[in-house]
């Protein structure tokens, strides 16, 4: 019986209420607090059991520290934005309470896809005897986790690694985010990047692709090389990794739009002076752009996101494709939120179930292979993300 405070009330985060509400035995209490209260009332009254709701502004740390101490949480799940990491962290380290998010920390002016500054608060959370859970969505998380599933029960070493995340699904619109656009954008348009031989390489943005044939009828489709930031800790977590990857399909669609706005420097993060008022261009393109929660009746089609990984077993070479498939449609009956919402709140979920009920403990800053894998991948399973492996 535990109490957990859920912070953001966007996309991710309505599928975190209720999952946690469909399981009262671990989640006793939910309090739902973001920085528009109406978001959370509106989450809240979906749901077919009380939760509380509160507002806060989770930038400003005496705020969490005081909702903190009124609510009393075992666990803060922070599914509000990468921005909020550090100030929910030190709201946690004040408090003495656990924490877990779902993307690493980002600087507001500088795309970067680090997990140095959360790193940095490994003794501050060993110290108090707290745990940090990074990075428990489905990329960065189950993939994580997919990942250690092989370490453990596939091979002896992992040399090569593709982590392919495909969504072949159709919103209907001209151009949208399946997820919060300012991020969303940040990542594509940032540099791409890979681990290879003991380095990083890197690439312009999207510059490269190739054809990967999706499995149960998704088919070929194009996907590109992107930096993304759960290669950060698993080149240095997995054993022998000689190179790793992560690849993403764009519709031809989206990729225009993209390099239209791009050109136009409407994808800026840098302020510029309008009027005599500071915009920064990507943040008003977000305010243009379709809201990624309202997109969840009309998109249509899968999402597969997997690892593909060669290595050895016994002095034998081994490839196995650990992968998820999740429906758009599916996901909106259960929890009105389209698959990339659900394929991340899932995890979130099962994250603090796993830290809650201790199958996964720790004192520190951990990602998600650190961690014994077969709990986590039980509940995958149970709570609505089954996964399904190929060995070749
Ligand atoms: P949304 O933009 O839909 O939601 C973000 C929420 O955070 C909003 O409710 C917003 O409030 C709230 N928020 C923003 N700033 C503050 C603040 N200062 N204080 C309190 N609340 C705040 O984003 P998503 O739900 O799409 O994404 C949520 C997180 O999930 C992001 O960090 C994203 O990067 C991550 N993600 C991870 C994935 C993975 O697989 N690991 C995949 C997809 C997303 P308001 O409504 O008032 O703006």
């Amino acid at each position: 019986m535990s109490r957990v405070l859920i912070v953001g009330a966007g996309g991710v985060s309505q599928v975190v209420v209720h999952k946690c509400a469909q399981v009262p035995e671990v989640f006793s209490e939910i309090c739902l607090a973001s920085r528009t209260l109406s978001k959370c009332e509106r989450i809240a009254a979906q749901l077919d059991r009380p939760i509380r709701t509160a507002q806060v502004d989770a930038d400003n740390v005496a705020e969490m520290v005081a909702l903190i101490r009124d609510f009393k949480p075992d666990l803060v799940v922070n599914v509000a934005l990468p921005y909020q990491d550090l100030h929910i962290m030190d709201a946690c380290l004040e408090t003495g309470v656990d924490y877990l998010d779902t993307a690493n920390y980002e600087p507001i002016d500088e795309a970067k896809f680090e997990y140095k500054w959360q790193w940095a608060y490994q003794e501050r959370f060993r110290e108090k005897g707290l745990m940090a859970l990074l990075g428990s969505g489905f990329d960065p998380g189950v993939t994580n986790v997919f990942c250690a599933h092989a370490q453990k029960h596939h091979f002896d070493e992992i040399h090569q690694l593709d982590i392919i995340d495909c969504n072949a699904g159709d919103h209907g619109k001209h151009f949208a985010t399946n997820f919060n656009p300012e991020i969303n954008i940040r990542e594509v348009t940032a540099r791409g990047r890979y681990w290879e031989r003991g380095e990083w390489v890197e690439t312009d943005p999207l510059a490269w692709s190739m054809s990967y044939d999706f499995p149960e009828g998704i088919g070929p489709k194009k996907c590109y090389l992107m930096y993304h930031e759960e290669l950060e800790s698993l080149v240095l977590n997995l054993k022998g990794i000689k190179r790793a990857r992560f690849w993403m399909t764009f519709s031809d669609n989206y990729l225009k739009h993209l390099e239209v706005l791009g050109n136009v420097g409407m994808t800026r993060i840098d302020p510029v002076q309008y009027k005599g008022c500071e915009i920064v261009p990507l943040q008003f393109l977000k305010a243009l752009l379709p809201d990624p929660a309202s997109l969840g009746p009309d998109t249509k089609g899968r999402t597969c996101i997997g690892c593909l990984m060669k290595g050895v077993k016994d002095g034998r070479e081994k490839q196995v494709y650990v992968y998820n498939i999740c429906d758009h449609q599916d996901a909106y009956r259960e929890v009105q939120s389209q698959a990339v919402s659900y394929t991340t709140g899932v995890p979130a979920m099962i994250g603090a179930m796993m830290m809650l009920t201790g199958k996964w403990r720790g004192e520190g800053v951990f990602n998600m292979e650190q961690f014994d894998p077969d709990p986590f991948m039980e509940k995958l399973n149970l709570h609505g993300l089954p996964w399904k492996e190929v060995i070749f």
